[in-house]
């Protein structure tokens, strides 16, 4: 490794093997694959870490984006619910637990936070049969109308690709009535991991890639920004890892519609995988989290934002990744039901005033964005 190299980097890699990723990183060149499976065998985390430090201080600076929102699950009733063995929320319609909120009831859930002005609602939930795209969009108008200001993120491509199917049209009209009503964007749920074999053992019936980025790619011409994830810590290999990745990426470079990435952890209680893998009660690791973030920043070279799931990676870990290339601490939540079900053991939501001191503690600065990372406040 040059001695430029070495220089700019506060931490120097030990392993060799970073060491032309390191000149590539230093050099503002595109990793390939190939490059992120190195970074994910590497043990010198710190040297994966400092790295994707660089890229995002020279893209977000000391900025940490923050935002108060508020989870909204309507439904937990699935029609997947027998073939997404890692998934613990959902129900069949007539199993114990199931639920559907009326319309009334999930506009209601919007009023439970009082600390700081609510800025964005996150609306997902199941596959429900027979819902249709009214009772959507009649949750959206009604969530506007309480909370003028308040900007909508709702639906993973999976929910619009089953509204579709439930009235028989297009991704296109189903994104566009929702739209009209107040979407503003969308979350980046259902990717779970691309591959073909993955999605078999882990999700046989859901959406395979290439639908899934397809109706990204319709929001993102409707003018909707989306968020994408990968579920990571099943039986995923770190190829498949970078296979995922690098078809978001390619979305990117053609749309330029995502607003950030988020690694989701898996977890393994009360669902049937981690029955199968034998793996209840061992969530993924601090460094697989960290490392996931980090990798996701420098291989997305095209992407502003990536962001720690806190409900999945603790507050903690959370805070660290703010120096391994993360930029977005999620939000405040409230009222998270999904992960809580797989074994989740963190609070359900935070108040504003923890998340500002989680970021401030981390010598980073914490700014408010709304839905389009518009910047809002700063501390
Ligand atoms: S992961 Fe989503 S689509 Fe699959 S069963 Fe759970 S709620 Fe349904």
């Amino acid at each position: 490794m040059s001695f430029a190299v070495a220089e700019e980097l506060v931490v120097q890699p030990t392993d060799p093997r970073l060491h032309p990723i390191a000149e590539k990183v230093l050099g503002g060149e595109r990793l390939t694959k190939e490059d992120g499976v190195a970074l994910f065998e590497t043990h010198d985390l710190l040297a994966v870490g400092a790295m994707a430090d660089r890229v995002n201080r020279k893209k977000n600076g000391d900025r940490v984006f923050i935002v108060a929102n508020q989870h909204i699950n309507p439904t937990n009733v699935c029609i997947l619910r027998n073939t997404c063995v890692f998934c613990s929320y959902a129900r069949t319609p007539k199993e114990e637990g199931a639920y559907t909120m009326s319309v009334a009831e999930a506009v209601a859930e919007g009023d439970v936070i009082k600390d700081t002005p609510i800025r964005e609602f996150h609306i997902v939930g199941g596959l429900h049969p027979k819902l249709k795209v009214a009772y959507y969009a009649d949750m959206i108008r009604g969530l506007k109308e309480r909370h003028p200001g308040v900007e909508i993120k709702a639906l993973t491509a999976v929910e619009i690709a089953n509204l579709a199917r439930v009235e028989k049209t297009s991704y296109a009209d189903v994104l566009q009535r929702l739209k009209e009503a107040g979407l503003d964007t969308m979350p980046g749920g259902g990717a779970e991991v691309f591959s073909g074999e993955v999605r078999a053992t882990i999700a046989e019936r859901k959406l395979v890639a290439d639908e899934w980025l397809e109706v990204h790619r319709v929001a993102h011409g409707l003018g909707i920004r989306t968020n994408c994830t990968m579920l990571y810590g099943h039986v995923e290999t770190y190829a498949d890892r970078m296979d995922h990745l690098a078809m978001l990426r390619e979305l990117q470079d053609e749309t330029e519609g995502f607003l950030t990435y988020i690694p989701l952890a898996y977890h393994p209680d009360n669902n049937e995988l981690g029955e199968r893998l034998g793996r209840q009660g061992t969530a993924t690791t601090g460094v697989d989290d960290l490392k996931n973030l980090a990798v996701g920043r420098l291989f997305l070279d095209n992407f502003d934002h990536i962001k720690t799931h806190w409900i999945m990676n603790t507050p903690k870990v959370s805070q660290i990744a703010l120096h391994f290339g993360v930029d977005d601490l999620e939000g405040t939540v409230v009222r998270e039901k999904i992960y809580h079900e797989a074994g989740a053991h963190t609070p359900q939501g935070l108040t504003f005033q923890e998340i500002i001191r989680i970021v401030k503690d981390a010598g980073k600065r914490p700014v408010e964005r709304d839905a389009h990372y518009r910047e809002l406040r700063a501390w």
